[in-house]
């Protein structure tokens, strides 16, 4: 998919893999935060009971949507969730695009190192789920954080893996041999570092800055392991927010030692992808560009 032509490279435009256009603030509003931040596509990985049902998005934005994610109910999720009460395969069929979106963990614990929310779904009901969705041409995206929560949703057979955090390398191996995408969601963590709200003690910041640590590394292991990363921001999320997190993304994944051209080729081709859309909008660059005045660029053909 990538023509080299002297120092420039044919890529498609910018793609947010995980997002959340019904938080933090109004959706149509924040969708356009998007297409001013030059990203072209997004991936909404769960709108609560359906919220963006019937909202009419900027047409230049492409917008796949898991609509209302799959949780267990009385577990974590239900901000993002179904909370109707419809049967797993009622709420699988109303997925309205190509990505059922599972959450099958809590949250990373900013109290305990390396603990994290219960597991909600068994490997065997995780794979009736990918089953269930594989039968009518959809794949699945699964809210995973754990070693052992990753390790069940590479058996079970799923797409891609958001978070992730305290994936093992040996996991990471396994997915690259497979083919699933994984979605570090980095900034969500490491933007709590900064903690502009005061919300966290010293010892829940010397945690979040472990877990981000910990997780730039896996990001970097991934890479030279030939896992397919993708650019996702959670933005929506509490101290997250919409369009400019794009770029603060792509430079942690500089951070983590990735090379900024290849990072834009994550961005850009990789999220294309993973979303499965058209293939026309394409742009022709120098990848040496910083990272800002490739998504300018990107920004300008969006607006236009
Ligand atoms: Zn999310």
């Amino acid at each position: 998919m990538t023509t080299k032509q002297g120092d420039f490279l044919e890529l498609p435009l910018p793609v947010d893999t995980h997002l959340h256009l019904s938080l933090g603030g109004d959706p149509v509003a924040n969708a356009r935060l998007q297409l001013a931040a030059g990203v072209a596509g997004v991936r909404d990985a769960g709108d609560r009971d359906g919220r963006l049902d019937g909202v009419a998005m900027p047409l230049s934005l492409n917008v796949v949507r898991t609509g209302p994610a799959i949780f267990k109910k009385g577990s974590y999720g239900s901000f993002l969730g179904d909370n109707r009460e419809f049967t797993l395969a009622e709420k699988i069929a109303q997925t309205p695009s190509s990505f059922v979106k599972v959450i099958l963990t809590g949250l990373v614990s900013f109290d305990n190192y390396g603990e994290i929310g219960p597991q909600q779904w068994s490997l065997e009901e995780l794979t009736e789920i990918v089953k269930m969705a594989a039968a009518i041409d959809k794949k699945v995206m699964v809210h995973a954080n754990s070693d052992k929560a990753c390790r069940e949703a590479v058996a079970a057979g799923v797409h891609s893996i958001e978070h992730g955090y305290f994936i093992e390398p040996e996991t990471l191996t396994l997915m690259a041999a497979k083919g699933i995408y994984w979605t570090p969601t980095i900034a969500a963590m490491a933007n709590q570092i900064l903690d502009p709200d005061k919300r966290f003690s010293r010892a829940q910041l010397a945690i979040i800055k472990r877990n981000a640590g910990r997780q730039l590394e896996m990001i970097k292991f991934a890479y030279d392991a030939g896992v397919q990363l993708s650019i996702g921001t959670d933005s929506g999320s509490y101290n997250v927010p919409h369009g400019r997190t794009f770029l603060r993304e792509m430079e942690l994944f500089v951070e983590a030692g990735i090379e900024k051209s290849e990072v834009w080729r994550i961005a850009t081709r990789n999220g294309w992808v993973l979303l499965g859309l058209p293939g026309e909008l394409r742009l022709k660059l120098d990848p040496k560009m910083p990272l800002d005045a490739l998504l300018e660029e990107s920004r300008r053909v969006l607006l236009k």
